[in-house]
């Protein structure tokens, strides 16, 4: 059975006397100690990875992290698994990467249910190459129209970027059914961003036949500034680098240079080994709690929270179709801004704004949401914590 004041005691955060009621997991998750121990480890040691003799252990930790990767998505090898900085680069390295390859007036489909992540770099990559975008709409259920995606896919669709669990509203695509329905119709390359899923679903990428996966470590309780980009052995391999330099070479002379194999040729640079070490500790733990009870836990937290919420004669609920730890949500004539402001000089930290969706927001009809979101540590009081907060804003607001 799922432990949650066992898991909650994993995270320092709680201890420190300032530390607020944290519902804004979406933004990015706690660390728990492994984390920190793994990192103070790294940094107490000599030298960098893959360099020297001296090195070893940090090497070896460090690509053990590779293989950890691997079993947490079932990737196709440890060569599949490229560090990043995150998300965001992820998908910026599978977007430049395919420069040579994208024609004038081929296409490239996204959705309104994209994160900026995907949204405005394949608008930049496409503007780049003259290739043409074609942006899905979403359904009143912020589902993407599987007719309509299907329409829309033509000899000339180079790619398509899919969002897997919405930041917004947490709602999550049938990544799976959509990716079938594209492999009928179409040859175009399936990105898959799974900045948001990573968290709450156990993701096999090959069962799910995308050729590129993206998502972040800071989104499931590791370290900022690493990510990771996998998928197809044969697709990553089509990637032009996006950066040039150390490591990411066979051979260089004044004449000619050979790229190194994956997944190295994708890794220019010394890495951020401090990061790639704390997020090996930090899958080695997690394999120790049960992922699925303690989603169950958050997603019941979440549901008590919607059904409160919704008992608020003028909040305005925008409901993911299926359970979802994320809850985005709105007071009719209360400027979100002044909420989150009366919630956060109470102690209570959520997220406001258009979450880096601004034509997901548009489609929503308004220019904000409120934004809470769950993880296994919080518990009811945090709940009531919240509730409390909200009734004291609401009635400074009236
Ligand atoms: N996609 C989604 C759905 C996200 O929620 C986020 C982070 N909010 C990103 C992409 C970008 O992640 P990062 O900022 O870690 O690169």
């Amino acid at each position: 059975m799922f432990n949650v004041h066992q898991f909650r005691q994993q995270f320092p955060y709680f201890n420190q006397p300032d530390a607020v009621i944290y519902l804004d997991n979406a933004a990015t998750a706690l660390k728990p100690q492994a984390l920190i121990d793994a990192t103070v480890e790294f940094y107490q040691s000599a030298g960098s990875v893959h360099r020297s003799q001296y090195d070893e252990k940090n090497t070896a930790l460090y690509e053990q992290a590779r293989v950890q990767v691997k079993k947490l998505i079932n990737a196709e090898s440890e060569q599949a698994v490229i560090w990043t900085s995150g998300t965001t680069q992820a998908i910026n390295t599978v977007a430049n990467g395919l420069i040579p390859y994208l024609q004038p007036d081929d296409e490239i489909i996204i959705s309104e249910a994209d994160h900026h992540a995907n949204f405005v770099t394949w608008h930049a990559i496409a503007k780049k190459c003259g290739a043409k975008l074609h942006i899905l709409p979403i359904l009143d259920n912020f589902l993407i129209d599987e007719q309509v995606l299907v329409s829309a896919l033509n000899a000339r669709t180079k790619l398509v970027a899919l969002n897997f669990v919405s930041n917004v509203t947490g709602t999550q695509q049938p990544v799976q059914q959509l990716i079938e329905k594209i492999r009928q119709f179409s040859t175009a390359l399936i990105l898959v961003d799974a900045a948001q899923a990573i968290s709450h679903l156990k993701i096999d990428v090959q069962k799910l036949d995308a050729d590129f996966i993206a998502f972040s470590a800071h989104k499931i309780y590791g370290p900022n500034g690493l990510g990771v980009l996998s998928g197809k052995l044969s697709a990553l391999e089509k990637l032009q680098p996006l950066q040039y330099g150390g490591k990411m070479v066979a051979f260089a002379s004044k004449q000619d240079i050979r790229y190194a194999e994956l997944p190295y040729r994708l890794e220019a640079g010394t890495p951020n080994i401090a990061a790639v070490i704390g997020f090996n500790a930090v899958l080695e733990w997690l394999e120790k709690w049960d992922f699925e009870q303690a989603e169950q836990y958050a997603l019941h937290l979440a549901k008590q929270t919607e059904v409160r919420l919704n008992n608020y004669q003028n909040c305005h609920l925008f409901s993911a179709p299926q359970p979802s730890t994320v809850i985005s949500f709105v007071f009719e004539n209360i400027a979100c801004s002044d909420l989150a402001t009366l919630l956060a000089e109470q102690n209570i930290a959520l997220r406001t704004g258009a979450h880096c969706a601004m034509p997901y927001l548009a489609r929503l009809g308004v220019p904000s949401t409120l934004r809470l979101s769950f993880a296994p540590y919080n518990t009811e009081q945090d709940v009531q914590a919240f509730f409390t907060a909200l009734d004291k804003a609401l009635s400074l607001l009236d």
